[in-house]
C-alpha cells in the first residue's frame, strides 16, 4: 500500500476505523475523517479533518487538503454511513435528507471530488455497500435504497471512469459495530434476534470489522487489478443460504 495516498470516510469507529488501521499498518498515507473531533487512537500521521460527508465544500476540502499533505488521492474507501431505522411510511423529510445526504449525496461528493486526479493519475474507489442493498432488512426502507444506490453508482463510475479508475464496492453483512447494535435493537428480543442470525450465518458468527479491511486492501491492492464494478458480498455465508427457516428442516 505505500504507494496510495488514502482517504477513507468515517474512519472515527467501526468498520472505517478497522479499515484506517489496515491500511497504515500496510504502508498507505492514509487521511480520515468524521463529524466529531480527531479520536484518539488514531497515530499522530495520519491526517483527520473534522467534514461531513453530506456537505459537497467539505468534501472538497478534504480532498484538497489530503492532496496538499500527501498528493493526489489514489485510493477512496467511501465508508461513512448512517442508518435510519423506519419504514416508508414513518419516514420524514428529515430522516431522507439525514439518510440520503450521507450514505448516497456523500458517497457521490467524495467521488466527484477525487476523480479529476484519478483520471490523470489513476486510482481506486472502494465503496462500502451492504447486503441490505440486495435483499431487504425489515424497517430500514430508505437505508436499504440508499445501499442499492452505492451499489448502482459503483458500476457507473467503473465503466465511466475506466481505464484508469477501478471502482467496486464491498456489501457487508452484520458486521460487530454500533450500527449493528442499532439494527438489533429493533428486535423484539435483541439477544433472541441476535442468537437466531448467528444460527443462520454458515461462518458461524458475526463478521468483524477487520474482515471487512481485509478485502478493502486487497481491492485496493495490485492483486486487483482486473477487479471492476463488481460488488463483493463478505457476509459469513449469511445471504447464500436458502431463506426457509431452518428449523423445520
Ligand atoms: P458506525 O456507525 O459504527 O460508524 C460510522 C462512521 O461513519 C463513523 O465514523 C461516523 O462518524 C461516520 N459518519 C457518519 N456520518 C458521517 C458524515 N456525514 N460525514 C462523515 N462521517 C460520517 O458504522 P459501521 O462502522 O457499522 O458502518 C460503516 C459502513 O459500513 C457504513 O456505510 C454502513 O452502512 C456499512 N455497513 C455496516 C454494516 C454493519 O453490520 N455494521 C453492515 C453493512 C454495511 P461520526 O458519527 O463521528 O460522523
Amino acid at each position: 500500500m505505500s504507494g496510495h495516498v488514502a482517504v477513507v470516510t468515517g474512519g472515527s469507529r467501526g468498520i472505517g476505523r478497522a479499515i484506517v488501521g489496515r491500511l497504515y499498518a500496510d504502508g498507505a498515507r492514509v487521511v480520515t475523517c468524521g463529524r466529531g473531533d480527531r479520536p484518539a487512537y488514531l497515530p499522530d500521521d495520519v491526517f483527520w479533518r473534522t467534514a461531513d460527508v453530506a456537505d459537497p465544500g467539505h468534501a472538497d476540502r478534504l480532498v484538497a487538503e489530503a492532496r496538499q499533505a500527501f498528493g493526489p488521492v489514489s485510493l477512496l474507501v467511501n465508508n461513512a454511513g448512517v442508518l435510519v431505522a423506519k419504514t416508508v411510511a414513518d419516514s420524514t423529510d428529515d430522516d431522507w435528507d439525514r439518510l440520503v445526504g450521507v450514505n448516497c449525496r456523500g458517497v457521490f461528493n467524495m467521488a466527484r471530488a477525487v476523480l479529476p486526479d484519478m483520471s490523470e493519475h489513476g486510482g481506486v474507489i472502494v465503496n462500502i455497500g451492504s447486503i441490505s442493498g440486495v435483499v431487504a432488512d425489515f424497517s430500514s426502507a430508505l437505508y436499504n435504497a440508499s445501499k442499492a444506490f452505492v451499489h448502482a453508482l459503483t458500476r457507473s463510475i467503473a465503466v465511466d471512469h475506466g481505464p484508469l479508475v477501478r471502482c467496486n464496492a464491498v456489501l457487508p453483512g452484520w458486521i460487530e459495530t454500533d450500527m449493528a447494535d442499532e439494527g438489533f435493537d429493533l428486535a423484539r428480543d435483541p439477544a433472541a434476534a441476535r442468537a437466531d442470525a448467528v444460527r443462520r450465518h454458515p461462518l458461524g458468527r458475526f463478521g468483524r470489522p477487520d474482515d471487512i479491511a481485509g478485502i478493502v486492501a486487497w481491492l485496493a491492492s495490485d492483486e486487483a487489478t482486473w477487479a471492476t464494478g463488481q460488488c463483493f458480498t463478505v457476509d459469513g455465508g449469511l445471504t447464500a443460504a436458502s431463506p426457509l427457516r431452518p428449523e423445520l428442516f
